[in-house]
């Protein structure tokens, strides 16, 4: 499943590509479990739009859209298409002569002579347009302030990795990224989050915001033609410290990396290194 770091590579290479082009017809596939909202709504939002932006909410793709026909009466209008990928999404920028894959459900084509396709196999991911603008329940972990960072915490009981994943307080953090902040943070995973001091708390967010822009740098630099490709390779170059590890040595202080399941999830850390 794409996390926060791939989305973001992801819809930066999305933006490069198709940034100013315009949407002049849709085609949406038969299969209802990717559209979340009804193809006629889909289709009748994209086509004609120009394309403003598309950037990283959460772990959603957002397409800025400008001038669709949303409303309905005949005035420009803008818009928004909310792609999230799900386990097996992607999105294919191809030339409209290549072969188009199984499992497509969605393709977009564009003024440039391009085509976007969407394609899923397991049909996880999800299509939807909005009128409004579109935020994701939770807060933003890349900017998120220390003060709202200690916010999210300070009153609740669970274990931290838990409330690391929960989307609806920071959006976006996956189980590697989770795994591997705890640990350069120095923080166990199951630590009630009410007991974290502050200096922790900051520890935690300086080490999650360093652990995911390491991850975006590196999937930016190393699969930079992703959107065309057809893999997940080169995704997940961070070095992973903790996460993946079970049995190994530490890489600070040689201790075994011990493996426990938090919120249902396979948690890695080391005994020593994290309080
Ligand atoms: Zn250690």
């Amino acid at each position: 499943m794409p996390e926060l770091p791939e989305v973001e590579t992801i819809a930066n290479g999305l933006h490069q590509r198709l940034r100013g082009d315009r949407i002049e017809s849709v085609w949406v596939g038969r299969k209802p479990e990717p559209l979340k909202s009804p193809a006629a709504v889909i289709a009748r939002t994209l086509e004609g739009a120009r394309v403003e932006r598309v950037r990283r909410v959460g772990k959603h793709i957002v397409f800025d859209l400008q001038g669709s026909e949303l409303r309905g009466n005949g005035q420009s209008a803008t818009g928004q298409w909310i792609v999230h990928l799900g386990m097996t999404g992607r999105m294919l920028v191809a030339d409209p002569e290549s072969e188009i894959p199984k499992h497509t459900h969605l393709v977009a084509r564009l003024a440039s002579g391009k085509e976007l396709r969407f394609v899923d196999p397991r049909r996880f991911g999800r299509l939807e347009v909005r009128k409004g603008d579109f935020a994701g329940p939770g807060a933003e972990p890349l900017t998120i302030s220390e003060e709202g960072f200690a916010r999210l915490f300070h009153r609740r009981t669970a274990p931290i990795k838990a409330l690391l994943l929960n989307q609806t307080l920071l959006h976006g953090v996956g189980n590697i990224y989770a795994d591997e902040s705890l640990f350069r943070a120095g923080v166990r995973p199951r630590r009630r989050a009410n007991s974290l001091s502050r200096a922790e708390l900051s520890a935690l967010r300086k080490s999650l915001r360093h652990v995911l822009k390491e991850a975006i740098a590196a999937g930016g630099s190393s699969v930079s033609d992703y959107v065309d490709a057809d893999g997940e390779e080169g995704f997940f170059q961070l070095q992973h410290r903790a996460y993946g590890r079970e049995g190994e040595p530490c890489l600070v202080c040689k201790s075994k990396i011990k493996k426990i399941i938090v919120a249902g999830r396979g948690t890695h850390y080391c005994p020593k290194c994290q309080k």
